[in-house]
C-alpha cells in the first residue's frame, strides 16, 4: 500500500515528524531524516499507550489489553507482544484502565505506579506484590526511570476496584481512591499530558499553564469523560497545546463520541490532531 505522507513547516517546527493519513498504516515514517531522538506512541485503544522515549525506555499507560475490545490480536493473544516495559502507570481502578497491569508489574518486575488509595487495596487484597507498588497523589512526582519524571494531577472522575474473590468467586466493589492524570516528561523536555478519564473541570487551564504539556491525550468518547464538544472546549479555551490524540473512545458502545465528531468540533484551531487508529503508532 502506497503511504502518503503530509507535513507543514509548522508540524515540523512543533517536534511532529510524521502522520499518517487514513489511518490505515500500522506504522509511519519520518518525514524529517534528521538525527534528533525521537518518541514513538503506540496506541492499544480506549487510554492504553505505550511511549518509547527518545533514550529507549518502555512507557506503558492503563493497559487494558487481553480484554480490551478493539486491541490487535497479536497483543491480545500474546500479552508478552508489548514488549520489555520499564515504566508502568495507571491513572485509576476502572477495569479499562488497570487492566493487564498488574500482570505487567509482575512479569517485568517494575513497580506499579498509581493513585495512592488505588494501590494500597491492590496490594492488601493480594493483586500485586507490596514491593511492585508505588504509592503516590496529585502534585506528587517521580522519576520512575533516569530522566523520565512524572506528576499527578487532578483528574473529575472516580475510582472503584471490582475484584472477584478466589474465596467466594463473587465480584467485590472495593474503594480505590481519586482517579489522576499524568503529566509525563521525557528525557528531552517532551510532555505528554495523559488525561485519564475526566469530565471538564477548569484547572485545566492551570495545568495547562503550570506543566505546559505538547502533547495531550484527551478523552471524547463521552458518558464517563468529556464528549467531543467538551473536549474540543477545553482544547481550544484552557489547553491550547501543540497536538492531541483523542481517546477513549470506539470501545464501548456507552461511549458514543466519535473521530469525526470531535475534528468537527476542532474546526479552525490551530492545535494539531492526530487521530489514530487501535494498534498504530506515530513518531514526534
Ligand atoms: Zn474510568
Amino acid at each position: 500500500m502506497r503511504s502518503v505522507f503530509s507535513s507543514t513547516k509548522k508540524m515540523i517546527q512543533a517536534g511532529l515528524l510524521t502522520l499518517s493519513l487514513f489511518g490505515m498504516a500500522s506504522y509511519v515514517q519520518a518525514v524529517d531524516a534528521s538525527a534528533t531522538a525521537k518518541t514513538d506512541v503506540l496506541w492499544f485503544g480506549q487510554a492504553g499507550f505505550r511511549i518509547k522515549t527518545p533514550e529507549g525506555k518502555m512507557i506503558l499507560i492503563d493497559p487494558w489489553i487481553t480484554e480490551g475490545p478493539k486491541t490487535p490480536l497479536i497483543y491480545k493473544n500474546d500479552l508478552s507482544a508489548i514488549g520489555p516495559i520499564d515504566v508502568l502507570l495507571v491513572t485509576h481502578a476502572h477495569v479499562d484502565h488497570l487492566g493487564d497491569a498488574p500482570t505487567v508489574a509482575k512479569t517485568n518486575n517494575i513497580k506499579l505506579y498509581g493513585p495512592a488509595d488505588m494501590v494500597t487495596p491492590l496490594i492488601t487484597l493480594g493483586i500485586l506484590p507490596a514491593e511492585l507498588g508505588h504509592r503516590f497523589n496529585k502534585s506528587g512526582q517521580v522519576t520512575p526511570a533516569p530522566g523520565i519524571k512524572v506528576t499527578a494531577v487532578h483528574a473529575d472522575h472516580s475510582s472503584l476496584l471490582v475484584w472477584k474473590n478466589p474465596a467466594t468467586n463473587k465480584p467485590e466493589a472495593h474503594p480505590a481512591g481519586e482517579p489522576v492524570g499524568y503529566i509525563i516528561e521525557l528525557e528531552n523536555g517532551f510532555k505528554i499530558w495523559h488525561m485519564g478519564d475526566t469530565g471538564l473541570f477548569s484547572d485545566m487551564k492551570f495545568i495547562s499553564e503550570h506543566y505546559r504539556p505538547d502533547l495531550v491525550m484527551v478523552p471524547i468518547g463521552g458518558n464517563f469523560t468529556m464528549g467531543p464538544a467538551d473536549a474540543a472546549y477545553a482544547l481550544r479555551t484552557w489547553i491550547k497545546p501543540k497536538m492531541v490524540i483523542p481517546m477513549h473512545y470506539n470501545s464501548n458502545p456507552m461511549t458514543k463520541g466519535t473521530l469525526a465528531e470531535f475534528q468537527e468540533a476542532m474546526k479552525g484551531s490551530s492545535i494539531k490532531i492526530v487521530p489514530m487508529t487501535e494498534g498504530q503508532t506515530v513518531q514526534f
